[in-house]
């Protein structure tokens, strides 16, 4: 636990030790390790071995100074006065490097203190107990240590840790006195920006989620973030995280972290960018080991350093962070690890908290976190969030590795692709959904994955990256095997051959419960959230979540919203609906020339209509987004919006330019949707909107209307950006005359059929 109050610093025993007693290189190199169920097995097993007086997880803690230290050693035997530090491994026990040994005899020395203290005793005897998984052996390594040596040991490491925890004190409290003075960092409110931010503060009040359906334009990036900064101090949390699905989302709120900052500079606020390992290594062809990168040799050597460094700087984003890191030359993306123990706002991608194996998820459990979490453009995350739980795994891979197998591996490679093939042969459509997960081949695959494992454990040196990759995405297949249920489908699909099988998460409900519960508070924000059940049901927001619709800054008068009822968009009719959407998009140009916006639901359609208009109206400028387009074929094409631009983009919906992009004024002054933006229909979506049936009652709303509105809105609402614009949005399609998809659309527009 690192939890501050306002006086003393509490910190886990493991905590303490890797601050202060983790020594050498960095070293990632793959290792298998056991799983989770194998630690616990190992625990329990090596605990059934001890006599009856054994006592395990014995709850521990002690006070060095304002520090106070809580643990819980794995086990104490009371009859040889044994404290024992349990470390359950596959492979050879030599293999284990120094400074993980070194580590693991600082963890049982503090337990030895520790039990010495509560018991009253003289000294005692402190064993590593290493368990191997495999030959269920037992290595213990012991010695006899006298009370007053453990405690020389818990005051040293007590004494290298408590400047830093009494700097931590200061910090918080500087920080959350400046916070009660903290100002606004513009002259007012924007129109809903204050409605936005006072829900903010009260979901902070209540510790309960919130839902925000907040429009483009007024501010929600400050608008969250100062409200929940000002509870911060009243509500003691300890960190907010700001998480975005695009670098954007991420640079605005960086942004106004700085304003706020500026505006009130005794803040002193830590403010931390997470970013991917593969943006931020320095030697980008070396593996992160002290053998092969300068950055990872001696890192945790140098990290003390680095981290005392870094946490004297307020904005560690990308470049502040490699330029601390280059000057202690210690690997910048592990020091960013590190700082997000010690950040008062960390800023990334949701996986940062909401994957299966998330970092800040991870620290908020581990070390007791009070944490508010703030979503941005959260209409992302149900996609998002079945990515994080689904699980692919390719038949080919499996057959490259067959081709020259380990011996050792052979007959589980064998029996896998037997029960694989099996499989494919009882399938005759291309496409299979099945109700469970095969026995035989959940069997055949979670055997492959343990004699895999023990395979690397026994040959380190034999690391082949088919054979590791295909272990890693094994590893998680099983996993999620493990909690498959009705929120996934287990599917088969074959094609060219060969087929992938794939646990397809639906409704990501029951993995982001928890995240949600672990927070203090969790905002979701995004202009487009409606229909707001349609988001606590799939991502599992608990009872209880607040709901906000922030109203409009905007007028209905801005934007003329103009429904073309009299064209079917619908596949069978797209030849025929070409030529009155060119006529109609002419005409509105002729009306009125400037930059307009043009969505289809694919880029067969873009072309067919964009060839037709081409070909028709040589005055008009056009340009296309293409198949292929990378960041600056992207770039390039916004760029071409200006305010003395004129012609008509045409763009597919959902694709790079229908959300996330800001084109001002007259930069654009109108777009064309002619599509409702439903997902294709195919046969997974059409399983898709089978679950939806079956666990929501409403199979097609689910699958297809929200989700396909949810894009029709985003990409209408480029449209209007500020106070002053004015456009236009033409809905090209017979479905949107209905009144049950109007109902979707934004309140403050005046839909004219
Ligand atoms: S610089 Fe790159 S290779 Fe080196 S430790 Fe960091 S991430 Fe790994």
């Amino acid at each position: 636990m690192n939890a501050i109050s306002s006086a003393s610093y509490t910190v886990a025993v493991r905590a303490l030790c890797e601050f202060t007693a983790k020594q050498g290189d960095l070293d990632l190199r793959f290792t298998p390790s056991p799983t989770a169920e194998q630690g616990m097995a190992g625990h329990a097993t090596v605990a059934l071995r001890r006599n009856s007086s054994y006592q395990r997880e014995v709850k521990l803690e002690g006070q060095h100074g304002s520090l106070q230290v809580r643990g819980r050693a794995d086990g104490y035997d009371p009859d040889m006065q044994q404290v024992e530090e349990i470390k359950t491994y596959l492979g050879d026990l030599h293999a284990m490097p120094d400074n993980h040994r070194h580590l693991h005899w600082a963890q049982a020395k503090l337990y030895g203190h520790l039990l010495c203290q509560k018991l009253g005793l003289q000294k005692i005897s402190v064993a590593l107990v290493y368990f191997n998984i495999q030959s269920q052996k037992e290595t213990v390594l012991q010695q006899d240590l006298g009370a007053g040596e453990l405690a020389d040991f818990f005051a040293l490491l007590c004494g290298r840790f408590i400047a830093w925890a009494e700097q931590e004190v200061a910090h918080r409290s500087a920080r959350d006195l400046a916070i009660t003075g903290m100002v606004f960092p513009h002259a007012t409110f924007r129109p809903g920006q204050r409605q936005l931010a006072e829900a903010m503060y009260k979901a902070s009040t209540r510790s309960c989620c919130l839902l925000a359906q907040a429009p483009t334009g007024i501010g929600k990036t400050i608008g969250s973030l100062f409200p929940l900064l000002k509870a911060a101090a009243e509500h003691k949390l300890d960190k907010i995280f700001y998480l975005a699905a695009k670098t954007s989302g991420r640079q605005l709120a960086l942004h106004a972290l700085g304003n706020i900052q500026n505006s009130t500079p005794a803040l002193g606020l830590r403010k931390l960018e997470l970013v991917a390992k593969t943006k931020t290594c320095e030697y980008p062809e070396a593996a992160c080991h002290g053998d092969a990168c300068p950055l990872a040799k001696g890192f945790y050597d140098r990290l003390p350093a680095a981290r005392a460094a870094a946490a004297e700087q307020q904005m560690l984003d990308k470049e502040g962070l490699r330029s601390v890191a280059l000057a202690h030359q210690v690997c910048p993306y592990y020091l960013g690890i590190e700082m997000a123990r010690w950040a008062d706002v960390i800023i990334g991608d949701y996986n940062y908290y909401f994957d299966l194996y998330a970092l800040l998820h991870g620290l908020t459990i581990v070390n007791n976190w009070r944490v508010a979490v703030l979503v941005d453009e959260a209409h992302n995350m149900v996609t998002r969030a079945r990515q994080m739980y689904s699980a692919e795994l390719q038949r080919d891979s499996l057959k490259r590795l067959r081709k020259s197998p380990p011996p050792a591996l052979k007959k589980t490679l064998n029996s896998l692709y037997r029960a694989w093939l099996q499989l494919e042969k009882e399938q005759e459509a291309d496409y299979h959904p099945h109700a469970e997960i095969p026995e035989k081949l959940l069997t055949a695959l979670t055997r492959l994955c343990t004699e895999i494992g023990l395979y690397f454990a026994d040959n380190p040196s034999q690391l082949a990256p088919d054979l590791q990759q295909f272990y890693l995405d094994a590893l998680l297949f099983n996993r999620l095997a493990e909690s498959f249920a009705d929120h996934s489908i287990f599917d088969v699909s074959k094609a060219h051959g060969t087929s992938t099988l794939c646990i397809r998460n639906i409704v990501p409900a029951a993995f982001l419960t928890p995240r949600f519960a672990a927070s203090h508070t969790t905002a979701l924000f995004s202009a487009t959230l409606s229909p707001w059940n349609y988001y606590c049901d799939t991502l599992g927001l608990p009872d209880g979540t607040a709901w906000v619709d922030v109203e409009s800054p905007f007028s209905a008068d801005q934007l003329q919203v103009h429904v073309v009822d009299s064209v079917s968009t619908r596949y069978a009719d797209r030849a025929r609906s070409v030529a009155p959407i060119v006529a109609l998009m002419a005409r509105q140009y002729h009306a009125q020339p400037g930059n307009y916006l043009a969505f289809f639901s694919s880029f067969d359609y873009l072309e067919q209509v964009s060839s037709s208009f081409i070909n028709q109206h040589h005055d008009i400028p056009v340009r296309l987004q293409t198949r292929r387009m990378n960041e600056a074929d992207r770039e390039e094409f916004l760029a071409r919006f200006t305010e003395d631009s004129q012609g008509i983009a045409f763009a597919v919906l959902g694709g790079s330019f229908g959300e996330g992009i800001d084109l001002p004024g007259a930069r654009l002054i109108g777009a064309f949707i002619a599509t409702l933006g439903l997902p294709q229909l195919n046969p997974i979506n059409e399983q898709i909107k089978l679950r939806m049936d079956k666990i929501f009652g409403s199979g097609y709303d689910y699958a297809y209307l929200y989700p396909g509105l949810q894009k029709v809105v985003q990409a209408a609402g480029r449209v209007i950006r500020q106070t002053d614009d004015q456009g236009v949005v033409y809905l090209i399609d017979d479905r949107f005359g209905r009144g049950d998809v109007r109902a979707l659309l934004p309140g403050w527009w005046d839909c004219k059929l």
